[in-house]
């Protein structure tokens, strides 16, 4: 059993023939870029769609909207889930359908909604009764699925209370939907980003389910369950691998669910992070004083140039330097800009090589995924994350 259980887990990246690893080692970047290989890309997907077996799988977006990454997710079958009229028009002018197209933000533009309605999009998410007046008039008739506020997250990066409804509103606003003349035709809601075993989905399956069966006793005619995102990719803590979690996941919603006729999954980060790296460097190593026990590290990415997801240093990303293997010591690593908050870990160092020194490169490790999409246009004048996709 152990032994399965082992086999069963990524934990060691070395294993994976790594091209974006290989063409920041043969390049010089000028500026902090992400380095993505699309054939892990699809590997991840394939890998995805096998655990997931009948769910259909919905691309979220914004986790990394590059075109050439969304071309590709194309070509292999890959259905999306949007959250602006951007990404919409993204996916269709990269050959996605609109049919395999959901509009998944609970909080939509009115003039996004009749967009995407008139483009042939017809699958949009809502969790409040303005919401479903506004997809009323703007796209009427349209498939909705309604998101719930599931507890008790053990995600590394939880989702808040933003999006959802109380399960107490629940049905409330499934009669309202069906007195505007839409169909509410199921139920979504999202784990939790980095929800890094498949067994920490039970307890949120279970609200779920409890709700799901209500809503069908009391006369609605669900055919479609959405469970989100969630899927974890690789930072240093073991995960289980891409197909055995997905695998699980299904096992546990159908035990729950019974059959339901379409299910749909949402990955955004399992599908892209562990495929990208980015080339950064070092700008400076630096004692505040003689004695202090930590060095001060400062590259030159930091919170507002594509690591937004180490606010309260929640995601944590593993790096690679030339000198790996010599001796290590502790680490307060920063960003390059003026801003006093632009300190990525503090409270828990990071060991890096004594040997660093400004000048040298770093490596940060699978960062496919909210790295571009959360980086600004231009704080302190230091230029946004480049993209190279191999
Ligand atoms: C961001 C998002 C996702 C993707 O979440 P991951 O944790 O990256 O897989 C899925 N669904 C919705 C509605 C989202 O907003």
């Amino acid at each position: 059993m152990n032994a399965t259980l082992h086999s069963a887990f990524r934990a060691d990246q070395s294993l994976f023939a790594d091209a974006a690893e290989e063409f920041i080692a043969r390049n010089h970047f000028e500026r902090p870029t992400l380095v993505i290989d699309r054939a892990r890309v699809a590997a991840q997907y394939d890998a995805l769609a096998d655990g997931l077996g009948r769910a259909s799988i919905h691309y979220a977006v914004k986790a990394n909207p590059e075109p050439k990454i969304i071309r590709l997710l194309v070509e292999k079958g890959c259905h999306f889930d949007a959250a602006s009229r951007g990404e919409i028009a993204l996916c269709l002018a990269q050959g996605a359908a609109p049919a395999d197209i959901s509009f998944g933000n609970t909080v939509k533009k009115a003039s996004d909604i009749a967009y995407a309605y008139g483009v042939g999009v017809d699958l949009f998410a809502a969790d409040a009764e303005e919401e479903l007046e506004k997809i009323a008039f703007n796209a009427p008739g349209a498939r909705v699925y309604l998101r719930v506020i599931v507890e008790n997250s053990a995600a590394d990066w939880p989702l808040s209370r933003k999006f959802g409804c109380a399960p107490g509103a629940l049905p409330g606003l499934l009669d309202h939907a069906v007195a505007l003349g839409l169909r509410p035709v199921g139920l979504s809601f999202h784990v939790g980003s980095q929800t890094r075993r498949a067994a920490f989905w039970n307890p949120v399956l279970d609200q779920v389910a409890g709700l799901w069966h209500a809503a069908v006793a009391a006369g609605h005619d669900f055919d479609l369950l959405n469970i989100g995102g969630g899927f974890p990719a690789f930072y240093g803590e073991a995960i289980e691998a891409p197909r055995l979690y997905a695998a699980q996941v299904m096992q546990a919603v159908e035990a729950r669910f019974g059959h339901v006729p379409h299910i749909m999954a949402e990955p955004g980060r399992g599908m892209v992070a562990e495929a990208g790296h980015i080339a950064a460097e070092v700008l400076l190593v630096s004692r505040k004083s003689p004695s202090d026990l930590h060095r001060w590290v400062y590259l030159d990415i930091g919170k507002f140039s594509g690591l937004a997801e180490t606010m309260d240093e929640a995601i944590r990303y593993q790096f690679s330097t030339v000198h790996d293997g010599g001796e290590t010591g502790p680490c307060i690593l920063a960003g390059p800009s003026c801003d006093s908050a632009d300190i990525l870990y503090e409270n828990r160092p990071v060991q890096l090589p004594e040997a660093l020194r400004a000048g040298d490169r770093i490596v940060i490790r699978n960062c496919g995924a909210y790295t571009t999409t959360y980086a600004s246009i231009g704080f302190n004048g230091f230029p946004p994350l480049d993209v190279i996709i191999l």
